[in-house]
């Protein structure tokens, strides 16, 4: 199976709205690099008394628009060319959700499933004390991704104030609400991604209640995209993680799933499904796919084969270019990344305002501001494809990449 990597396939959505834009080659040149490139070691004390060295990096993509932001991710497989590319989906992202941020990306190549707390703890710590200097509310402000949640934001949270001095919660999102985390900021990507899946289904005159739907992922994402579309009506037939998946046609319940995971570890041998791979996940015959693990998971070798009518990236990256091209011309209703899991980051920005403003919002009031803003995002993507004749991707790249173009050309170089 051929796999291209995530860096090329940025690459190459950044060329197409380039050119549908019909752009100065100037400003191509500047938006196919990153501004800046961290590349770190981070040392840290094993439990067993030896030394662990892991690569650690944060790639800050653009930033006319505010401050980097993005996750960060822990992942044996991590490149700086992954990050890279995700850096740069954060800066279209950002932009066409209208926030007033660049884009960023960070990671550490580790296995977390093998490592205890207290490793995770050093290492994170150790992590932000060596980029500590490129940090900060106003400058760039992580965020959780793939294998890290909460607690690491905590630490992330920590470490920053104890270098400062006194405490900065608006130094990173997605903290735990009793420090300053916002109502709403954990299912926040699942809740945009059904709020996007719920204005594809009105075009597609879909009924959400009973529509079938397959998960690929079972982390936070995946996990609360089919509990919400669970709660919605929806069957959902099929989830996975990284060690497989499971089939239903009458449906899983998604809490007791969750409680399987936790138990053994994966959503596999859940009782009453069928186990499949990750292969069959996709093929699943459903009527929404929610792709939300990994990316390159939608490749020209099984675009043909995916049987969904709606597919809503949770992932970032999931879809290759070919692949995006397959969909499009069978009729497949693809929401990009850039644009299905917005939500992560709107309320991520939602976080950072409660914390520079010391105020603090209800579930009800941050919920109903990441309806209007990804309903409001949806359809000014919508209406570009229609005006373009486009898919939505390339539309949501025109928009993401025209506004970040339009700020360079406003702001001009210095010196
Ligand atoms: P997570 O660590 O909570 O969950 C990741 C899930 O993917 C786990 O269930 C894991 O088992 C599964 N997985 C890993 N490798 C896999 C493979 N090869 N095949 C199938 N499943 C695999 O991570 P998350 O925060 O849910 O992030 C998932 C995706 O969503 C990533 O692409 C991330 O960049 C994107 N995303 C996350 C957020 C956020 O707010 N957390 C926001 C926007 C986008």
């Amino acid at each position: 199976m051929t796999r291209q990597t995530a860096l090329s396939v940025a690459q190459e959505q950044l060329k197409l709205a380039v050119e549908k834009l019909e752009l100065d080659p100037g400003i191509h040149k500047i938006l196919k690099k990153p501004k800046r490139s961290l590349i770190v070691s981070v040392t840290i004390k094993m439990d067993d008394g030896t030394i662990g060295v892991f690569d650690g990096v944060r790639v800050q993509h653009w930033d006319v628009k505010g401050p980097f932001k993005g996750g960060i991710r822990y992942h044996p497989d991590l490149t700086i060319d992954d990050v890279t590319a995700l850096a740069m989906w954060m800066t279209w992202k950002c932009a066409i959700a209208d926030l007033p941020y660049g884009g960023a990306k960070g990671g550490i190549c580790c296995n977390p499933k093998e490592m205890s707390q207290g490793e995770l703890e050093r290492l994170t710590r150790r992590y932000v004390s060596l980029i500590f200097e490129y940090l900060g509310p106003h400058r760039d402000i992580p965020a959780p991704d793939v294998y890290t949640n909460e607690q690491t934001m905590a630490w992330i949270m920590d470490t920053y104030s104890q270098l400062k001095g006194y405490s900065v919660p608006e130094s990173v999102t997605g903290k735990p609400v009793e420090i300053g985390g916002s109502e709403g900021r954990v299912c926040a990507t699942s809740l945009g991604l059904a709020f996007c899946a719920r204005e594809a289904a009105k075009f597609l005159k879909l009924n959400m209640k009973n529509a079938t739907v397959a998960v690929q992922g079972y982390g936070n994402v995946g996990y609360n995209a089919a509990s919400i579309m669970h709660s919605l009506g929806c069957k959902v037939v099929a989830v996975s993680d990284s060690s497989g998946g499971i089939y239903c046609s009458d449906g899983i319940i998604p809490s007791a799933v969750y409680a399987h995971k936790k138990k053994t570890g994966s959503v596999v041998n859940h009782k009453n499904c069928a186990n499949i791979t990750n292969e069959e996940l996709l093929q699943t015959k459903c009527d929404i796919l929610i792709p939300a693990a990994l990316q390159n998971q939608i490749t020209k070798d099984n675009a043909d084969k995916v049987k969904a009518k709606i597919v809503a990236e949770g992932a970032n990256g999931p879809t290759t270019p070919e692949a995006d091209k397959a969909l499009h011309e069978k009729g497949t209703c693809l929401i990009p990344d850039i644009l299905a899991n917005s939500g992560g980051v709107t309320v991520s920005y939602f976080e950072w305002v409660q914390n520079l403003t010391r105020e603090h919002w209800t579930l009800k009031e941050v919920n109903e501001k990441l309806e209007n803003k990804i309903t409001k995002s949806f359809y000014d993507v919508q209406k570009l494809s229609r005006k373009e004749e486009s898919d939505m991707r390339t539309a949501a790249l025109m928009l993401g990449v025209g506004r970040v173009a339009h700020a360079i050309t406003t702001l001009g170089l210095w010196p």
